[in-house]
């Protein structure tokens, strides 16, 4: 079969267990190189790192705390400008109300995430975190992504590691990889010029890894970013990999531009097989990372079966309670049995996972009863 200059190399490099280059990584987002073979490399890949037939998943929820930000993201349908009639901020009880309905639903997770508002105090993420394990001691609060944790700083005037510090005395151990969009400082400088840069969001991961959390990290591609931009936050991450060994997962995912001021600017979703290429050779470039998530929840059901042979491993959550995809118009959630139907559907078996994807159940997969 005839494939396009410099394949052959990169597949020998992957099947060699050898590090591919900035070039390569370029390479693989462009059109000239197969799309169905790069997916049988990724899957390849995936299947040497997990042998066993099966994909996990975790039962979560995502719900907000406030939709109150300063930041003003051009790619976000979420926030309000602080005095906004739609603006809201809950109380701590209110927070764990709705945990305490994700924990009623089977979670073991809760993302908690929510806008920059510098009208809360280091105390009301403090307390959250300390009821939350004490009411919940089954739940693992998967709370503040950096930039927010930022903010806490700025606001409290205590620096990075300190506020990290008492995050993880009041029973936080894992952060989301949210707010890292592309680490490229030409993109942040166009579709957020006021999150702070690369090396920002890479800082409170690193100094978080130090101190023995873990983290993931995203990706949101599908508005101004280029192949260049795509590898150098790939870089970036493998970088702090090699350095820290922290991160759990990758998860990429594409812009939403509905009610954005991107939209405004004629932005229109970038289509599953954008998905899938970009899934797909982040498997391949990213080769300290363990985890590669299918994100069926903003992808969509049959794309997100379709990434499970594409290098992805595992198949997100139940994404209970979402708003931010909802704001621009993208609604999706599933029970538990559900997603493990979408799951067996593809031709794995289900196995429900922790934060740090520890095996908690294992769901029938072709001819298997439930165990745990
Ligand atoms: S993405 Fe986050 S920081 Fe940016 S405007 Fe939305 S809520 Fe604010």
């Amino acid at each position: 079969m005839r494939t396009a200059n410099g394949w052959n190399r990169i597949e020998k490099k992957v099947m060699e267990g050898k590090r591919l280059s900035p070039a390569e990584g370029v390479s693989l987002l462009s059109e000239k190189y197969p799309f169905l073979e790069l997916g049988a490399l990724a899957d390849w890949k995936r299947f040497r790192l997990f042998p066993e037939r099966q994909v996990t998943f975790v039962i979560d929820a995502n719900p907000n705390y406030t939709n109150v930000c300063d930041t003003g993201c051009h790619f976000c349908a979420f926030f309000r400008r602080p005095g906004h009639p739609e603006a809201y901020t809950l109380t701590v009880e209110q927070v764990l109300e709705k945990i305490g309905a994700s924990a009623a639903r089977g979670a073991t997770t809760v993302l908690l995430q929510g806008g920059h508002n510098r009208g809360l105090p280091l105390e009301y993420y403090e307390e959250l975190l300390r009821e939350t394990a004490r009411r919940y001691p089954g739940m693992t609060p998967h709370f503040f992504s950096a930039p927010e944790i930022r903010t806490m700083a700025e606001v409290s005037g205590r620096p990075v590691p300190e506020v990290l510090k008492i995050l993880w005395n009041a029973g936080q151990r894992t952060l989301p990889g949210g707010g890292a969009e592309v680490l490229s400082r030409r993109v942040r400088r166009e579709i957020s010029p006021k999150k702070g840069g690369p090396e920002d969001w890479l800082e409170v991961h690193r100094v978080a890894h130090r101190l023995g959390y873990r983290s993931t990290a995203t990706l949101m591609f599908g508005h101004v970013e280029t192949p260049g931009d795509v590898v150098e936050h790939w870089d970036r991450l493998r970088n702090l990999q090699d350095e820290t060994g922290g991160f759990t997962a990758f998860i990429p995912w594409s812009f939403k531009p509905g009610n954005t001021a991107l939209e405004k600017k004629g932005l229109r979703p970038a289509g599953a097989v954008r998905y899938l290429r970009i899934l797909a050779a982040s498997r391949l470039y990213l080769d300290n990372f363990p985890h590669v998530q299918a994100s069926w929840f903003s992808e969509g059901r049959k794309t997100g079966q379709a990434a499970l042979r594409f290098g992805a491993d595992d198949f997100g959550g139940t994404v209970f309670d979402e708003n931010v995809h909802a704001a621009a118009g993208h609604r999706a959630a599933a029970a538990a049995e559900e997603v493990a139907a979408l799951i067996r559907e593809a031709g794995f078996v289900p196995v429900q996972r922790d934060t740090l994807y520890k095996t908690l159940k294992i769901f029938p997969g072709p001819g298997r009863r439930a165990r745990r």
